[in-house]
């Protein structure tokens, strides 16, 4: 059979448990429910919310049920009741205070005179946040029941248990307000970065565009989200992007970067600067792609026009060596290439030991030829010969203009005898020219060099010219003989 305190008991905790559940508009109105159940149910006088802040006691709330001053709102906990309350973080209760030398000399007994003291921490978070007090003016015969004690301690857990809750909720809010915020910064972010961003679904389709992206392709967001990025890609450059995809969904790469050609709207070609990375999920599943497209047509149509330039430029340095080693009457070699060739075909010589050929022709009698036809069809004769002499030589010999109707000819592999031979083919192809105004025969004078065995030495310009002289002093025989022959230089 329940004893009359068990009875007690079990009401109190009813009475409990319909002020927890009840609803309060303030914590005001909450402490307040409390300090009112505590007070009726344990026949206390008084009661008290206090909370603890840097050592100093605020009252919460308070609540009198006799006509004794109320307490100051604010003591320093050293100096009130309830600091071993909050000193050592446990219920206190005291049922007859003036019996306790100790307590008797605190200043709520002296200003107050509280005589029975029951009193628990209210925890928050493993804290003491303050305290839940019960007192009245009159000792108590009895010392306080467990029943009552623990009923107090009830009390205060259930208050803290709702200031918990409501911290709880109030770092839930702020942590959602942060989010947003944050989510609004990267909206913003995304939304009118200067750069092209997007978040590409695993098949290629569009999920999300920033105005950029829009702007590059020429698409609105509705009609780029109903496409994927193969449908705007240039098709030579589909493939490559394709495969990069795919390393990405395999997982051998995260990131790659890609210039390709995407089609605009208007069917002109863009040139992207593609930056992709992939997002997966816990378990490395690919997810979607976040891409960044930086558009740099005009810097591609920059650098084509650069290269095009460059081209030209190359073509044209091309063009001036051609000229400057070429005769522009005849498209022959001039002098200078033709002493510059002559130098490599003698050290060639040299180091393989064969024999070269240098021939010096001259037209005969060309200023008679000059005098009587004119000076274009001089000219002409002089492109004629030109055209014969490149014809009758091999592709290894060099053919150049000396200077006014002279020529040089430059024989490398070519014996003294075999030069003489070349030489007098020469003259007999220019004598049977019947194109030109009237037959044109030539003098030529022949110079072979033999290569000294094992001397290495590199010819000087002065043994150049001398080869060359040794060549003029054999053509300037062959025109005192009578012209129209070939004359081998003497050693
Ligand atoms: P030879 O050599 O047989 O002694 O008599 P030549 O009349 O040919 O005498 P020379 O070699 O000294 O004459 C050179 C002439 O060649 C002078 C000029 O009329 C002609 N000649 C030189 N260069 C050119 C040229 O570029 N064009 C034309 N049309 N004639 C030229
Ligand atoms: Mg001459
Ligand atoms: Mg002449």
């Amino acid at each position: 059979m329940a004893t009359e305190s068990a009875l007690e008991h079990v009401s109190r905790l009813r009475r409990l448990h319909r002020v927890q559940l009840a609803c309060y508009n303030s914590y005001e109105d909450l402490y307040r429910a409390y300090l009112e159940a505590g007070c009726e149910e344990l026949g206390l006088s008084a009661g008290l919310v206090s909370r603890i802040r840097d050592g100093e006691h605020e009252v919460q709330a308070s609540l009198y049920r006799h006509d004794r001053p109320a307490p100051v709102p604010c003591l320093s906990v050293t100096n009130a009741l309830y600091s071993r309350v909050v000193e050592f973080n446990q219920t206190v209760a005291v049922h007859n205070v003036r019996r306790d030398p100790a307590l008797r000399e605190h200043l709520t007994y002296q200003t107050l005179g509280v005589e029975a003291y029951l009193a628990a921490p209210i925890p928050v978070r493993g804290e003491v946040f303050g305290t839940l007090d019960f007192s009245a003016l009159q000792p108590r015969t009895e010392p306080f029941a467990d029943d009552e004690i623990e009923f107090v301690e009830l009390m205060a857990g259930a208050i803290g248990q709702s200031l918990e809750r409501d911290l709880l909720d109030r770092e839930r809010k702020a942590a959602i307000e942060h989010m947003e915020e944050q989510v609004t910064l990267f909206e913003g972010a995304f939304t009118h970065a200067a750069i092209g961003m997007a978040l590409v679904g695993t098949d290629g389709r569009w999920l999300r565009v920033n105005e950029a992206v829009c702007q590059i392709f020429g698409y609105s967001e509705n009609e780029l989200l109903n496409i994927d990025f193969q449908t705007i890609t240039h098709p030579e450059d589909l493939d490559a992007d394709l495969d990069q995809v795919q390393q990405l969904l395999e997982g051998r790469q995260d990131t790659y970067q890609m210039k390709k050609r995407y089609i605009h709207r208007n069917g002109s070609e863009v040139w992207g600067l593609l930056t992709v990375s992939v997002v997966r999920d816990h378990a490395g599943e690919p997810q979607y792609f976040i891409s960044q497209i930086n558009d740099i047509s005009a810097q591609v149509t920059a650098e084509n026009a650069l290269r095009i330039r460059q081209r030209q430029l190359e073509a044209a340095n091309k063009r001036l060596d051609e000229l400057a080693r070429t005769d522009s009457l005849t498209g022959l070699a001039n002098r200078r290439e033709f002493m510059s060739r002559l130098e490599e075909e003698v050290q060639r010589g040299q180091r393989n030991g064969h024999a070269l050929c240098v021939a010096v022709m001259d037209l005969d009698h060309f200023k008679r030829y000059n005098d009587n036809h004119g000076h274009i069809e001089g000219d002409l004769a002089l492109k004629t010969v030109a055209d014969t002499l490149r014809e009758t030589c091999r592709d290894m010999d060099l053919v150049a203009r000396h200077g006014g109707e002279e020529f040089a000819l430059l024989l490398p592999e070519t014996s003294a005898e075999d030069g003489l031979q070349a030489a007098e083919r020469i003259r007999q192809n220019v004598a049977v020219i019947d194109s030109l105004k009237r037959r044109i025969s030539v003098s030529l004078g022949v110079k072979a060099f033999e290569p000294v065995a094992h001397r290495q030495i590199t010819p000087t310009a002065v043994q150049m010219s001398a080869l060359l002289e040794d060549a003029d002093q054999a053509l300037y025989e062959a025109k005192s003989v009578g012209r129209n022959q070939v004359r081998l230089a003497r050693d």
